[in-house]
């Protein structure tokens, strides 16, 4: 029955998939942006399935097109560079460098990875905006914008500080909270202060451009919702994701509002009208057309036309994002494409949802990542591993969680339990056996059939998987054909056999080194790495995606390599390594974050003279019961003696109070903690760490004397 319904299922997908198949694919991934490194959470959630995606077209013999550049606009990269006293251009130039190797070392197959500061992306990006506007496609309006008086500028959001009208977080920015996640505009801040010269900035009249997407509702909703634009089938909805047409859809009903397109800023695009200086183009305008300038600039080099990918009805354009970016790819890009005519819409955005690390939100400001260069200095050549894992693991359809134990298992029990040992076994026994040579076979095994079976329809599967972007459940297929090569060789166990029946043990390993081969091709979109190296093991020079299920891959008599393992066990020790290092990440945050308490408001002289500080001797000490963190003190003042519980417990011990001069706020009104009175508070220091230190005195005085 599940068979039955799986093969249904199947069925649905494919023929919904057969509707159209345009000769052309452009894959875009998003553009990164250039203030800060790569981490597990960026290559999971867009990278990584494009990847995927581009690979099995390319291996399937599609005409296929992936670009991807870094975003370097944006008043982020301002602020980074003010901070670091350096240019944005070195900020972008530093991350633009090592993001790009971070990409080619986990074998992202960018056609070309371009950048947005490329003077070919601004003329682009400008050519673009002046068509747009001279199409009336912009409403020039003037409206109050905050300005900092004494630096003579407007201030973009970023430049803006205050306390979020939503959960009261002191430091939200003006286009958001990240502490609650709440969208914001600059004036609905509390105490709005400018980053650049810690003053309350003005309200001042400035100019922009402005994009009214409500004009767009109408033909936007009928796109999303019924893959219908201009009167014609441009998708079909039920193959995007549900989240995505949901979104698209509460930020639809929720009401379009007229966006700025332009901003006060210096760096950035400059917008290219006489009565704009000192404007750039809004940074999400700017950065989508990035993914047109990339395309010129790789035809140019290539000598092909960029137009065959952007404006041709033969091509399909797939935009890989993370869910953040749903509006910007579903609403903004589409409008402002559609709004210039020529250019095709996505027939896909299969955005992911995100990436959790060990339970919590990945974060660049708090360091709580795997940052991919790292990862490969820690297990050097094992891209491959964690490609594996994150894929297998993929948040398409709701948030997922990455964790080190999780990582392990995945490698030791899949890659190297499973496919590796399966592998590796088929190639060690035929080089035992028949020095390496491929067997011929007879085909009369009685397993013969069932296996043909097996893998065409796990090929089957796993091919029409990657066409729905469920790339998960692909790599779930491929992992199938090596549990079947596996399994067979677990079940005929031709070590025995060979004893007594050469000729089965023939059938065997060429059955086997054709899974092996299968293998190398199921697996190649996903583990690009390890299908090179299996398939220079097999001797195999090439095979592309329509080989798959075929037992004729490799051909009888050739000589296959020696064995080498394709992956290698990960240790508890390494593991722990890596969870150690997130565990010193969280303590070093949680200091920075704590490190100085604000200062308190200012205070006269006379306030602090209420103040009666004693100094007092510790005569008896003991714990409270039930309280981990009160000692209660009995302290002679000199005068007379007091009782006074102490948050002390965890940093002394009441056999340690005993005898301690200790300085005592005397004339604090008594209260009641525990059911004891406490007559007084003793004085003590705390470090960042939450640390408890006692105030004493250079020398022993006398008790009752008076600090002050
Ligand atoms: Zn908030």
């Amino acid at each position: 029955m599940l068979e039955l319904k799986r093969a249904l299922c199947i069925f649905a997908l494919f023929k919904k998939q057969s509707m159209n198949s345009p000769s052309k694919k452009l894959i875009t991934a998003a553009l990164p942006y250039a203030n800060g490194p790569i981490h597990i959470g960026h290559l999971a959630g867009a990278y990584l399935p494009a990847d995927i995606y581009a690979r099995y077209l390319r291996l399937k013999g599609e005409d296929t097109l992936f670009v991807c550049g870094s975003d370097e606009h944006g008043a982020a990269i301002t602020l980074r560079a003010k901070k670091e006293g350096k240019k944005p251009q070195e900020i972008v130039n530093q991350y633009h460098e090592l993001n790009k190797k971070a990409f080619e070392d986990f074998g992202i197959s960018f056609d070309i990875f371009h950048r947005t500061s490329d003077p070919l992306h601004h003329e682009t990006a400008q050519d673009f905006f002046l068509a747009l506007n001279e199409k009336g496609v912009f409403e020039k309006e003037e409206k109050e914008q905050f300005y900092d008086e004494e630096f003579q500028q407007f201030l973009a959001d970023r430049y803006i500080t205050g306390t979020c009208p939503k959960c009261h977080n002191p430091g939200a920015y003006g286009d958001q909270c990240e502490k609650c996640g709440s969208s914001l505009n600059p004036q609905e801040l509390i105490d709005p202060v400018s980053t650049l010269s810690g003053n309350k900035p003005i309200l001042k009249k400035t100019t922009h451009w402005f994009l009214p997407m409500q004009e767009h509702e109408t033909w936007l909703k009928e796109w999303i919702e019924e893959g219908v634009v201009d009167s014609k089938k441009q998708h079909d909805p039920k193959s995007w994701r549900k989240h995505v047409i949901g979104q698209c859809k509460s930020w639809i009903d929720g009401g379009l509002q007229a966006r700025a397109m332009t901003r006060d800023l210096d760096w950035g695009v400059k917008v290219p009208l006489k009565d704009a200086s000192n404007k750039v183009l809004y940074v999400w305008l700017d950065a989508p057309i990035g993914y047109i300038s990339a395309t010129k600039a790789w035809a140019k080099k290539e000598n092909k036309d960029w137009k065959a990918y952007w404006q041709s009805s033969e091509t399909d354009m797939v935009h890989f994002i993370g869910k953040d970016n749903i509006v910007f790819h579903c609403i903004i890009f589409p409008i402002i494409l559609k709004a210039h005519g020529n250019y095709n819409l996505p027939v896909n955005v299969p955005a992911n949802e995100f990436l959790n690390l060990e339970g919590q939100k990945l974060s660049t400001s708090r360091n709580w990542a795997v940052w991919l260069h790292e990862y490969l200095a820690d297990f050097p050549e094992k891209q491959d591993v964690l490609r594996y894992v994150l894929c297998s693991i993929a948040p398409e359809t709701k948030d997922s969680e990455f964790t080190w134990e999780d990582f392990q298992t995945r490698n030791n029990s899949e890659l190297v339990g499973i496919y590796g040992n399966f592998v590796n076994r088929a190639l060690v026994l035929t080089h035992k056996y028949f020095d390496g040579e491929i067997p011929q076979a007879k085909a009369d095994l009685s397993e013969y059939q069932s296996i043909v079976d097996s893998l065409k329809q796990y090929a089957q599967n796993c091919n029409q998987y990657l066409q729905a972007y469920r790339f998960r459940d692909a790599l779930v297929e491929a992992m199938a054909i090596a549990r079947l090569g596996n399994k067979f060789l677990a079940d005929t166990e031709p070590w025995k056999l060979i004893k007594t029946d050469e000729a089965k043990v023939k059938d065997i390993l060429f059955i086997s080194l054709q899974i092996a081969a299968n293998c190398a091709v199921a697996f190649e979109p996903f583990l690009p790495d390890s299908s090179k190296k299996l398939k220079n093991l097999l001797n195999l020079k090439s095979a592309n995606w329509e080989s798959l299920g075929s037992l004729e891959i490799l051909q009888s008599g050739n000589i296959i390599n020696k064995a080498e393992h394709l992956f290698q066990k990960i240790e508890d020790e390494q593991i722990s390594l890596q969870v150690q290092k997130l565990k010193a990440t969280e303590k070093q945050t949680r200091m920075e974050e704590k490190k100085y308490l604000p200062l308190k408001e200012m205070i006269q002289f006379d306030d602090f003279s209420k103040l009666d500080l004693r100094l007092g001797t510790v005569t008896t000490a003991e714990a409270v019961k039930k309280s981990n963190k009160l000692l209660q003190l009995d302290i002679d003042l000199g005068f007379e003696k007091r009782t006074i519980l102490s948050g002390i417990a965890k940093h002394y011990t009441a056999e340690e109070m005993v005898g301690k001069q200790v300085v005592v706020v005397a004339n604090l009104a008594p209260r009641k903690m525990m059911g004891v009175e406490s007559q007084g508070m003793v004085l003590m220091a705390e470090n960042s760490e939450g640390e408890l230190n006692l105030i004493n005195t250079e020398d022993s005085f006398e008790p009752g004397s008076n600090v002050s």
